[in-house]
C-alpha cells in the first residue's frame, strides 16, 4: 500500500530508491558495496568478529567470581547463543552474499530486521531481549573496527558505486548528527529521510552541500517505512512517498529527468563572470566542510572559499583531535586546491549541534546541557581551550604561506573575545617564529551571527578587516528559535523584519567603514534573497558550491540601481516576503532601461 509521510524539505530534488533503515546510533557505520571477489573476504570478517566476541564472552564467563549473581552467567549464555543463532549469523551472511553489503552494514541491516520483530512481540520478557541482540551486534561492530575495518571500508567505499548497486538506495533513520554526514558523504545513498531535525541544522546544511534530496522532521518515517520498501524522497515538497504506484513513480521519474536537464543547463554558467546588469562584479564564494570539497568548489565556478567549517576535521574522533601538523596539511591542501584564490578558514565552531565525540554521551545527546546553542560554543569553546586554539591558529598561519588565507572567528559577541583572539594570534605567530617555522599574512574577520554583534557592528569593524554574516545563527538567536528543533521550525523565519534589519545594518556599516562583508549563511545560496541582499549593498555571497550557478543566474538578471530604491519599503513592510515578491514581479514586468 502506498503512503505519504510529510516532513520538511531541506535539500532539493527527487531521489527514488530502496529504503535502508539504519538505527540512529549506527548511521556512522560504513555503508558500501563489496565486489563479487570481496564477498568471501567480507564473510570471513564477519566470522572473525563473531569468533572474537565468542572468545571475549567465554573469558568473561570463565572469570565470573563465584559470588556473582546467577543472572549474569545466564545473560552471557543468551549472548553466546545469539552469536550462534542463524537469525543473526546466517541472515547477516545473506546480506553480504545477496546484496554485497559490507560486513558492518550487513550486521546493522540484520539488527534492524530483528529489532522490529522484537518490538512487535506481545510478551514483555521476549520484547526486552532486543537489548541483548543490540549488545551482541555492538560487540561485533567493535571487533570489526578493531581489526582495521575502516581502512578497507574507505578503499572500497570509493569503489562502492561500481558494485552491486543496480538499485539506488536511500537511507531512513530516526536522526543523523552532522558528524554522521562525513560517513554519509562516502556512502552509496542517493538521499535520506530522518524523523527529527530542523531545516537549518548542520545535518541539513551538509545535505544541501552534497546536493542530494533530503527530508527531515518526517516524524514517523522510520517506523512506517520497512527495509527494502521503494520510496520517493521529494526534497522540494518535503514529502516521502512509500511504495508509490506506477503512475506516481513515473511522474517522479519525469521530474528527476527535468531537474537533471536544469542542472546541466546551469552548469554551463560556471565560467561566466557574475556581473549584474548594471555592470557590478559580484563575488560568489564556496562553503566547504573538508579540504577535498575545494576542488569541486572550483569546478562549480567559486572564486574562493568564503567559509571552511574547520570543525568537521574534529568530528568522529575520540581522543586524538587533529594536531597542528595534521590541521596544517588539511588547510594547505584546501589552499593549494584553490590555486591562488582566497580561502577563509573559520576557527572551530564546536558545540550546539556539533559536539565533539569526546564530550560525554549525555552532553552529546544534550540531555544535561541546558540550551547547548547558548552554551560553550564556537569562539567561547576555543577561548576556554587556549592551547588547542593556538594550535589551530598556528596551523592556519603556516598554511597561509601557500596562498591567500583569511581567518574567521565564529559567534563573536563581546569585545573581550576580540581582544583575547588578537592576543592568541600574536602568541601563535611568536611561537612559530621561535620554532623557526614559516608563516604568512592573514586577514582577520568576524562572523556576525549574534544580534549583539550586529547591533554594535561599528565597534567590531574597528578590529576586523572583514565580516561575514552567519544568517543561520543570526536568525536562531534573533528569534530565539533552536535551528535544529523541528517543533519550532515553522517560526524560523529569515523574512522576519528584525532579521532583515540586522543584516541590512551590518552590510551598510561595513560598506561605510570600507571593510569586506559577505553573507555565508543559507540565505546567500537561496535565490529568493539574492535581489534583496544586492539591494542592501551586498557584493559577496558564500554558499554550497551546488548553489553557485542558480545564484549567478539571478545576479546576471539583477540591476542594483533599481533594487536599492525599493529597499526601505520592503524593510518596513509588515510582510517582508510578500512585499519583496510583489516588488520583484513588478520589476520583471517593467522595462529594463533606467536612463
Ligand atoms: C551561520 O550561522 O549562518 C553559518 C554560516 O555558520 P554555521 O551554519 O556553521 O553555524
Ligand atoms: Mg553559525
Amino acid at each position: 500500500m502506498s503512503i505519504q509521510v510529510f516532513g520538511m524539505a531541506v535539500s532539493r530534488g527527487v531521489a527514488i530508491g530502496r529504503a535502508v533503515l539504519v538505527a540512529s546510533s549506527r548511521v556512522d557505520v560504513a555503508h558500501y558495496f563489496v565486489s563479487a571477489e570481496q564477498v568471501a573476504g567480507e564473510i570471513d570478517r564477519l566470522r572473525m568478529a563473531r569468533d572474537v566476541v565468542v572468545a571475549e564472552l567465554s573469558t568473561l564467563q570463565a572469570d565470573l567470581p563465584a559470588e556473582a549473581p546467577a543472572e549474569l552467567s545466564a545473560l552471557l549464555d543468551v549472548h553466546l547463543m545469539l552469536l550462534n543463532d542463524d537469525t543473526l549469523s546466517g541472515a547477516t551472511k545473506q546480506w553480504v552474499l545477496e546484496r554485497h553489503y559490507n560486513a558492518e552494514w550487513a550486521l546493522s541491516a540484520q539488527l534492524e530486521v530483528l529489532a522490529r520483530q522484537f518490538d512487535e512481540m506481545e510478551d514483555d520478557y521476549l520484547r526486552e531481549r532486543k537489548a541483548d541482540v543490540e549488545q551482541v551486534v555492538e560487540r561485533m561492530l567493535r571487533a570489526l573496527s578493531r581489526k582495521g575495518g575502516d581502512g578497507e571500508a574507505l578503499q572500497s567505499a570509493a569503489l562502492g558505486a561500481n558494485f552491486g548497486g543496480e538499485e539506488p538506495l536511500v537511507l531512513v533513520a530516526n536522526d543523523m548528527a552532522p558528524a554522521d554526514m562525513l560517513q554519509f558523504k562516502r556512502s552509496v545513498f542517493t538521499g535520506f529521510v530522518t524523523d527529527v531535525g530542523g531545516t537549518n541544522s548542520h545535518t541539513a546544511i551538509v545535505a544541501r552541500s552534497m546536493d542530494i534530496p533530503a527530508v527531515v522532521g518526517a516524524r514517523e518515517a522510520s517506523r512506517l517505512v520497512r527495509q527494502d520498501d521503494w520510496i520517493v524522497i521529494d526534497g522540494d515538497a518535503g514529502v516521502v512517498v512509500v511504495n508509490p504506484s506506477p503512475i506516481v513513480l513515473e511522474e517522479y521519474r519525469f521530474r528527476q529527468r527535468q531537474s537533471e536537464l536544469e542542472r546541466a543547463r546551469l552548469h554551463r554558467l560556471r565560467h561566466t563572470p557574475a556581473v549584474t546588469l548594471d555592470g557590478l562584479p559580484i563575488e560568489l564564494l564556496a562553503n566547504i566542510e573538508l579540504p577535498t570539497d575545494a576542488g569541486p568548489a572550483l569546478e562549480a565556478g567559486a572564486v574562493g572559499v568564503g567559509l571552511f567549517r574547520s570543525e568537521f576535521l574534529f568530528m568522529n574522533r575520540c581522543d586524538d583531535l587533529p594536531g597542528e601538523d595534521e590541521q596544517f596539511e588539511a588547510y594547505r591542501a584546501a589552499v593549494q586546491a584553490m590555486k591562488g584564490l582566497p580561502v577563509t578558514i573559520r576557527t572551530v565552531d564546536i558545540g550546539a549541534d556539533k559536539p565533539l565525540e569526546r564530550m560525554s554521551v549525555s552532553e552529546l545527546r544534550h540531555e544535561h546541557v541546558l540550551n547547548p546553542a547558548l552554551g560553550l560554543r564556537a569562539i567561547r569553546w576555543s577561548l576556554s581551550e587556549p592551547g588547542m586554539f593556538r594550535q589551530q591558529l598556528r596551523a592556519i598561519l603556516r598554511a597561509s604561506a601557500y596562498g591567500k588565507v583569511r581567518v574567521l572567528i565564529p559567534m563573536v559577541a563581546h569585545l573581550s573575545e576580540v581582544r583575547l583572539t588578537l592576543e592568541a594570534l600574536a602568541r601563535a605567530r611568536q611561537q612559530l617564529d621561535d620554532a623557526g617555522k614559516a608563516w604568512g599574512p592573514v586577514e582577520l574577520g568576524a562572523m556576525i551571527e549574534v544580534p549583539a554583534a550586529a547591533l554594535c557592528i561599528e565597534s567590531f569593524l574597528r578590529h576586523f578587516q572583514f565580516v561575514s554574516i552567519g544568517t543561520n545563527d543570526l536568525i536562531q538567536y534573533a528569534l530565539a528559535i533552536d535551528r535544529a528543533d523541528e517543533s519550532v521550525s515553522h517560526l524560523y523565519d529569515p523574512w522576519h523584519p528584525a532579521v532583515l534589519q540586522l543584516i541590512a545594518r551590518t552590510i551598510e556599516a561595513a560598506n561605510r567603514a570600507g571593510r569586506g562583508v559577505s553573507v555565508c549563511g543559507e540565505m546567500a545560496g537561496d535565490p529568493l534573497f539574492t535581489d534583496l541582499l544586492l539591494a542592501m549593498g551586498l557584493r559577496s555571497f558564500s554558499m554550497h558550491p551546488a548553489r553557485i550557478a542558480s545564484i549567478k543566474q539571478r545576479v546576471l538578471r539583477a540591476d542594483t540601481r533599481r533594487l536599492a530604491a525599493a529597499l526601505p519599503g520592503i524593510l518596513n513592510a509588515d510582510d517582508c516576503a510578500a512585499a519583496c515578491s510583489e516588488w520583484l514581479s513588478n520589476a520583471a514586468a517593467a522595462p529594463q532601461s533606467l536612463s
